[in-house]
């Protein structure tokens, strides 16, 4: 089995994140980046958070996020370990944490039966969060549990902590999960996109990354879902570490205990070979009949006939026959049945992915560097990627949306408020 795609998820609910709370503040405190998945009550109709004019889109986004709600959060935080011998010094070791939390929102809210009937068959547990998830209100912070010591720590904190970090945040596809973040853990959104742009540029100083954006405008992959983007990272990863190239290694270090749950993602084929392969699932990440749908819904066996595909292209351009060997390696691995994904984690799977995402991107953009890749700062590495950062995926669009304060705009009053709270002594602007 691969170590490195043996992801340990740490179950956070209502009972344990007291006793949790040091850990996962201290895992985010030290971390390289961040990785956020939300899951949510609802989506609302596609078409009005699809809109043609950015702006509308904006506006009926928040309306969702003001009526529906936070289900659960996924949280991964990716820890870069320093050069500790010339062997890992030229690779990208990173020690990766996950957290499940288990979110339950104490206003009403709306739960859409498509979202429900969705969630329910990817294994999750409604009953749990309604017992366990933590509660948590929208919204501006409410008056007189300012300077009071507290006595509990919620989601709100947790956000808050996340902010305070000042790491770089990477998201998939995360202008909504932006939004609701924004709504439902910070403060009251604003009206105008404009200022939730100005906002969020100074609440993440060290960048937002959207790894659809990396995906679609840089990369380039046939696909850009996430669990597309994410197994043909494996393989590149795979192809970089075979050839001896500057490649990601992740070591789960959480510890075994009671509330973690272990998931193999390792790069394997499912039993399905002799189905053909659902192009709808495979262009598009869902399949309408998907429960009983007879083809193969293996995004790995997808990523590994158009990676061949490309290096027979390759080949016949240029018969010296690298690329060839490097595909061949790789197919020796191993096959199980279809895996079963999500386990009611759902939210740390995805952002796990994400996270993986982000750093095999940097890790292919050191082994492309002139002079190798002997120096591992991640400021500088960060730096390099400068052309995709605050940049958010606009679905239908082919322009993203871009995170930044403009000449005309003005931060948000509840955000100054915030902030002002949150760092009593910064430059709130
Ligand atoms: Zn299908």
């Amino acid at each position: 089995m691969d170590q490195d795609f043996l992801v340990s998820v740490l179950d956070v609910h209502k009972d344990n994140l007291q006793f949790i709370w040091p850990s996962l503040v201290c895992s985010i405190q030290n971390s390289s980046f961040i990785s956020l998945d939300c899951e949510l009550s609802g989506l609302g109709s596609r078409k009005l958070i699809n809109s043609q004019a950015v702006d509308d889109r904006f506006i009926n986004i928040c309306e969702v996020a003001k009526t529906r709600s936070i289900i659960s959060l996924g949280l991964s935080c990716f820890k870069l370990s320093g050069p500790e011998n010339d062997e890992s010094s030229k690779n990208l070791n990173f020690s990766v944490q996950t957290f499940n939390l288990m979110a339950l929102c104490s206003e009403d809210y709306v739960v859409e039966p498509s979202a429900l009937q969705f969630l329910v068959t990817h294994g999750f547990d409604f009953h749990k969060q309604y017992s366990q998830g933590i509660p948590y209100y929208r919204g501006n912070d409410r008056a007189g549990k300012g300077k009071a010591k507290k006595a509990t720590w919620d989601l709100r904190d947790l956000f808050a902590v996340v902010i305070s970090a000042k790491v770089p945040l990477v998201l998939h596809n995360g202008l909504v999960d932006l939004v609701f973040l924004y709504q439902n853990l910070y403060a009251d959104l604003p009206t105008k996109l404009s200022s939730f742009l100005a906002d969020l540029e100074v609440m993440f100083p060290n960048g937002i990354f959207d790894t659809k954006f990396v995906a679609e405008f840089s990369v380039r992959t046939n696909a850009s879902f996430l669990e597309y983007i994410f197994r043909s990272h494996q393989l590149k990863n795979m192809n970089l570490k075979n050839s001896s190239r500057a490649h990601v290694i992740c070591n789960h270090t959480l510890i075994e205990s009671d509330f973690i749950d272990f998931w193999d993602c390792s790069p394997r084929l499912q039993n399905e070979e002799d189905l053909e392969i659902c192009s709808n699932y495979i262009n598009h990440g869902f399949c309408n009949s998907e429960s009983n749908c007879k083809k193969s819904h293996d995004v790995y066996r997808a990523v590994l006939l158009e990676d061949q595909k490309k290096a027979k292209k390759r080949k016949r351009k240029d018969d010296n026959n690298i690329a060839r060997t490097e595909v061949e390696n790789v197919i020796n691995i191993t096959r199980s049945s279809r895996q079963e994904r999500f386990k009611g984690h759902r939210a740390g799977h995805d952002a796990f992915m994400t996270g993986f995402c982000f750093a095999s991107f940097i890790a292919q953009k050191m082994s492309v560097r002139p002079n190798g890749a002997n120096t591992v700062c991640w400021k500088e590495l960060v730096a390099e990627v400068a052309d995709v950062r605050n940049r958010v995926c606009l679905s239908g669009k082919d322009f993203p949306l871009l995170i930044q304060k403009s000449a005309f705009s003005k931060c948000s009053k509840s955000h100054l408020e915030k902030y002002e709270r949150l760092f009593p002594s910064d430059e709130a602007n």
